[in-house]
């Protein structure tokens, strides 16, 4: 009954309509029957709150759909996130969440890699370490800094801020996980606590402005951490910048025809749609073409809200996304999230695409035209 009484505060249930737009916008909606309206409707009604199964509570994306489109201005996915922490709470979790979780409270990242490894991707690369006097730092985040694929993104944005002289420099092994997954998990304990340690560390270390590598890192730092005394920029704002002053110059070609893919955290949760089109459109030789569904129409690629330790059964939305860049006659799908990289590169594979498109980030196109 409590649990119930604070949500409906919490979440503003009394002021939802019913209007259904939230359910009926969602994309994993009919694949994993997640019916939003209902859940809310059922909480009110029922003065309970009723989990419903895992595969349905753990559809969900966090790609905030149902936010932009919800005529109250509601956060009907934040109610699932609710509902996580009571299933987090009471242990009622699948062990690939329980594990990412436990990792992140050990290392400091979701996936269960030592800290001491945290900088093997710089290997090789002259990365400076940020020290009080540097002007930027390049927050590399947990995927980009771990994951083979990811780890390529991490070393082109070395390269490109390299080459257009920034003052910049990274924290090493003593970067710690934003939390972004964490919160979409629903263990906000474990988010206050990330929240707290890395406002600390950035704090003594002097950190006034970062830029990211993630668009979930940005959406953390930017969204989620209150006042934190520092600014945090998306690492396709700072090349947009950069090329209007004058500051990146792209010299070399890149002769593909590209498509975008939209980030949710990027586009949708942060207005970011014109900054990556603009990086692409400077790149010399690239021919640049839209999707069908994009800017706050895009469709996500279901690697948001900890949906990466998580599979849902069914048709994965990125097969759908890399199908319709085929469709626009795309020979490379660019994206700028180390997620959106991983799900739409297994996507390739798993639809059968292989040799008909590439997946590439922003970036490593950007370091291709250097
Ligand atoms: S879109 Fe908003 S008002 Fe409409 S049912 Fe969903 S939460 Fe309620
Ligand atoms: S955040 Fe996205 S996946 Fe989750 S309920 Fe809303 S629309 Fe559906």
């Amino acid at each position: 009954m409590e649990a119930a009484q604070g949500f409906i505060e919490e979440y503003k249930l009394l002021e939802c309509i019913q209007c259904g737009v939230c359910t009926g916008s969602c994309p994993v909606s009919a694949k994993a029957g997640l019916n939003i309206r209902q859940l809310m409707r059922e909480i009110k009604l029922n003065g309970r709150v009723e989990i419903p199964p895992e595969e349905v509570l753990w559809s969900c994306t966090t790609c905030s759909t149902c936010e932009t489109r919800c005529p109250k201005e509601l956060s009907p996915y934040e109610v699932l996130v609710g509902m996580r922490g009571i299933t987090v709470e009471e242990g009622k979790v699948s062990a690939t969440v329980r594990d990412a979780l436990e990792s992140v409270f050990k290392h400091g990242n979701p996936w269960d890699r030592a800290r001491a490894k945290r900088s093997e991707w710089a290997e090789g690369l002259d990365v400076p370490a940020f020290t009080e006097d540097t002007e930027l730092l390049f927050y590399v985040g947990c995927t980009s800094a771990y994951d083979p694929r990811c780890q390529e993104t991490a070393r082109a944005l070395v390269s490109i801020f390299s080459a257009a002289g920034i003052d910049f420099g990274t924290l090493g092994n003593e970067e710690s996980c934003c939390g972004d997954s964490v919160y979409g998990m629903g263990e906000k304990g474990l988010f206050e606590m990330l929240v707290e340690d890395n406002t600390e560390l950035f704090e003594g270390r002097g950190v006034k402005r970062m830029v990211t590598a993630s668009p979930h890192c940005f959406n953390a730092f930017k969204n989620r951490y209150g006042d934190p005394g520092f600014e945090a920029q998306h690492y396709t704002q700072l090349l947009a910048t950069l090329i209007d002053e004058g500051k990146l110059a792209l010299t070399g070609r890149f002769e593909k025809t590209v498509t975008y893919h939209d980030p949710c955290f990027l586009g949708r949760q942060n207005d970011v749609y014109d900054e990556p089109r603009k990086v692409l459109e400077a790149v010399p030789g690239l021919s640049f073409v839209e999707l069908d569904r994009s800017r706050e129409r895009s469709l996500c690629c279901e690697g948001g809200g900890g949906r990466m330790w998580m599979e849902v059964p069914g048709e994965r939305l990125a097969e759908k996304r890399i199908r319709g860049a085929v469709e626009v006659g795309a020979e490379v799908i660019a994206t700028a999230c180390p997620f959106c990289l991983s799900t739409l590169e297994d996507a390739v594979l798993t639809a059968g695409l292989e040799g008909s498109i590439e997946v590439m980030d922003i970036a490593e196109i950007v370091a291709k035209a250097l």
